[in-house]
């Protein structure tokens, strides 16, 4: 229950087509990232498949049957947006009740069911209060408390931690994993954050100006990633592109990720070595990120464990692993 198949799915804004031949399976109970820049389509597609959009053309399946034509409120789907979207001259409890009691289930049923959602989340301490009297993070976790009172086929979420600061980005990140875990629903996920695609997603979609660009479990997508695109998006910091000519390579471009570029003091210590000078260092605690100025490459970045101390402007020789370069074609496939 619940796997969603888009065929060949378009959208278009009157001449403007922004999402343009969408081709997707997701499996029941797989926890599917959208991922990609401002502006790709992302919400558009998610919209779609909610029903707050119309398709253009091609189709929406939900478990093998064509949902396009049914209303949104009918398609078993329940979307937990940025903005939580709550009512607020209702309680907690009345906000997640509200779509069971709108459907005349029985009271008790009602009960049961928010009790048990307020319960997986922490909830139950807040469940007389109005939105007005929670912090943002409360909100969000009331939000998705009432998409799980419904017990949907599918859950959409559309950038749902945007909203809130870093330290509870990482604590709701992860509570929407577990929740994934012991719900076992299928769940669709919207973000333009490649570190939440990654450690939540079984699979990502790495969409580029309404198309797709890859498809894959977030570890292949980082090991073996398609084209540039991918290759520069999946990954923080991103990766580097270097000039493969010029390393006396036959591909055109090696793309080499910070944290296996080494970098060293004196020359003739590793070998392959390019060149630089020191822009600037910034170091995050666990890790030093070091941004080296090269001629034939530009800017550069090096990833170091731990703490180091380079000097601004200091020449340095940086190493490519070859065993960890990837390499790309003039067409950045
Ligand atoms: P994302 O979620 O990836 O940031 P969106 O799906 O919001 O991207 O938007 C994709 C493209 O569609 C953008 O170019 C956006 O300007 C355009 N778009 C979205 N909604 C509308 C609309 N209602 N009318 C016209 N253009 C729209």
């Amino acid at each position: 229950m619940g796997a969603l198949t888009l065929s060949n799915v378009t959208k278009s804004f009157g001449a403007t087509e922004v999402i343009a031949g969408v081709d997707l399976n997701v499996e029941h109970g797989e926890f599917c990232v959208f991922v990609g820049p401002s502006g790709c389509g992302k919400s558009t597609l998610l919209r779609m498949i909610a029903g707050l959009e119309d398709v253009s053309s091609g189709e929406v399946a939900i478990d093998g049957a064509r949902i396009n034509e049914l209303a949104p409120a009918k398609r078993e789907i329940a979307m937990v947006f940025q903005s939580y979207a709550l009512y607020p001259h209702l309680t907690v409890r009345d906000n997640m009740g509200l779509a069971l009691k709108q459907a005349g289930t029985p009271r008790a049923e009602i009960a049961a069911a928010t009790g048990k959602a307020a319960q997986m989340l922490g909830l139950e301490p807040l469940m007389a209060r109005r939105p007005a009297e929670l912090s943002g993070g409360q909100r969000q976790r009331v939000a998705i408390g009432r998409a799980i009172v419904r017990r949907p086929k599918l859950f959409l979420f559309d950038e749902p931690l945007s909203n809130l600061d870093a330290a509870l980005r990482v604590a709701t990140r992860i509570e929407i994993a577990r929740l994934h875990r012991e719900l076992g629903a299928t769940m669709i996920y919207v973000t333009h954050d490649q570190v939440e695609a990654m450690t939540l997603a079984d699979k990502i979609v790495v969409l580029r100006a309404g198309r797709v660009e890859q498809v894959g479990r977030p570890m292949d997508l980082y090991n073996d990633p398609g084209n540039t695109f991918v290759a520069g998006f999946i990954g923080s910091p991103q990766m580097n592109f270097l000039k493969a000519g010029s390393l006396g390579l036959r591909s055109d471009l090696m793309g080499i990720r910070p944290e296996h570029l080494a970098i060293s003091a004196e020359a003739g210590q590793i070998g392959g070595q390019i060149e630089g000078r020191i822009s600037h260092v910034e170091k995050l605690g666990g890790e030093t990120l070091v941004y080296v100025l090269t001629e034939d490459h530009g800017l550069l970045t090096v990833r170091l464990f731990g703490e180091h101390d380079y000097a601004v402007d200091a020449t340095v020789w940086l190493s490519p692993d070859p065993a960890r370069a990837f390499h790309f074609d003039a067409d950045g496939l």
